[in-house]
């Protein structure tokens, strides 16, 4: 069985945590102060009027004039995505975190008893409630795998705990719409309609055939043998690169400074991929100048996972880059290949490197991000600013963590696989 936890508002519920004169109020919160802007998350009490994330600032104070529109300020929710991790896993060890707001734990012996399953949801809110506030709640799923999981969270809220067990299939679903299903985009909805699917219960009894019809390829049969409670095994992710960029401040548009962000994006990339468990045979840097067509160039290279390496090609395509002012940076890793089907490397100093880049992996995701790195990037270490994860569930590519790497969100995932491995 699969326990999913997704904390309900998490935004919206954290500021109302921490400050209490938000409490009980319509709450948007809004990325940057300026009337274009959108809100990217709104509180229980604002989606009461209809506003939720995407609503248009100008849009929510029509609809709630009493509305308070709040600035995002993501390194509180990213602690406090971390305490809340620490409170879980006083109860039970995290199997993995999907997003900001969202985790999974694989309920396996006698845990996977559905009285246990509940009891086990109860201490997870009650520690939640104890060690992160009163205002930090969230809804739990239990179903027997993680698609299931998650629609079961999504049938309660807030503060919900909804029990799907296997003998309840498929019947317990009929009363879903299709696009309720995490993974179900409206474009998926209507692939669906195309193949005579309108209903749940039409989902539930399509064919293999059908299924893979709909989505054009084996996620269909996977979809097939989640919708009967099953966890099919998924074959490894056909990522192909692993990639950050960025659009620097007016004030640091400079070459040099702009080199400094590009080492930066470049260590993101990196651990990205290493935690990802990727070796990279190509790095490429993409310039962006204010007023002129964009400038790549790129490196092919031995399979590589070692950051030293990668800063020396960076620092080498960057000696050819020609804009003296920059406007945005990218770098990508790409051609990259599973760490299971890779040799070690062949020489003790690459084999060095290698595990030193994981050591340093595992410190920044023990102590924050950046806290130890190499000498190149201090200048840009600042620059490039982490960004709020939004992710969804995966949908397969459920590997691909959806623009989690760069973040430090899925470093509580790691620290805990860590302890555990
Ligand atoms: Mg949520």
């Amino acid at each position: 069985m699969v326990l999913f936890l997704d904390l309900n508002s998490f935004f919206a519920s954290v500021e109302q945590q921490l400050r209490p004169e938000l409490r009980g109020r319509p709450v948007g919160i809004i990325p940057n102060d300026c009337d274009t802007t959108c809100c990217i998350a709104a509180s229980y009490e604002a989606k009461h009027f209809g506003i939720k994330t995407g609503c248009g600032v100008r849009d929510a104070r029509l609809r709630c004039p009493g509305i308070a529109l709040v600035l995002s300020r993501p390194d509180e929710y990213i602690t406090m995505h971390h305490k809340v991790l620490e409170a879980v896993d006083t109860v039970y060890p995290v199997d993995a975190v999907y997003s900001i707001d969202e985790m999974a734990f694989r309920l396996t012996g006698p845990d996977r008893n559905v009285d246990r399953g509940r009891e086990l949801a109860m201490k997870m809110k009650s520690a939640i409630r104890s060690h992160c506030g009163e205002f930090m709640r969230c809804s739990i799923g239990i179903a027997p795998n993680r698609l299931l999981a998650k629609s079961a969270s999504n049938m309660m809220k807030p503060d919900g705990l909804v029990v799907i067990e296997r003998s309840e299939l498929p019947q317990r679903l009929y009363p879903m719409d299709l696009t309720d299903f995490p993974g179900i985009s409206d474009g998926i909805r209507n692939r669906l309609h195309r193949v005579g699917i309108h209903t749940t219960e039409q989902l539930c009894r399509a064919t293999k055939a059908t299924m893979r019809r709909a989505w054009g390829g084996v996620v269909g049969e996977v979809w097939y043998h989640w919708l009967q409670g099953d966890e099919p095994h998924i074959a490894a992710t056909k990522r192909r690169n692993c990639g950050h960029q960025h659009v620097l401040a007016p004030e640091l548009r400079g070459a040099e400074q702009a080199r400094a962000v590009g080492i930066r994006l470049l260590h993101k990339a990196a651990a990205r991929m290493r935690h990802e468990g990727f070796w990279c045979t190509k790095l490429t840097l993409k310039i962006k100048p204010p007023d002129a067509p964009s400038w790549v160039a790129y490196v092919n290279l031995e399979p590589c996972q070692d950051t030293i390496r990668l800063l020396w090609h960076l620092g080498e395509l960057w000696k050819i880059q020609p804009y003296p002012f920059v406007f945005a940076v990218s770098v990508t890793l790409g051609g990259l290949t599973k760490s299971d089907q890779m040799e070690e490397p062949l020489f003790e100093l690459d084999r060095k490197r290698t595990r030193l880049a994981h050591t340093m992996d595992r410190i920044n995701q023990k102590h924050g991000h950046a806290s130890i790195y190499y000498g190149s990037m201090h200048e840009g270490r600042d620059s490039a600013p982490r960004r709020i994860p939004f992710s969804t569930i995966p949908d397969l590519g459920l590997a691909d963590t959806g623009g989690m790497g760069a973040f430090k969100t899925t470093d509580g995932s790691t620290r805990i696989a860590d302890q555990r491995a």
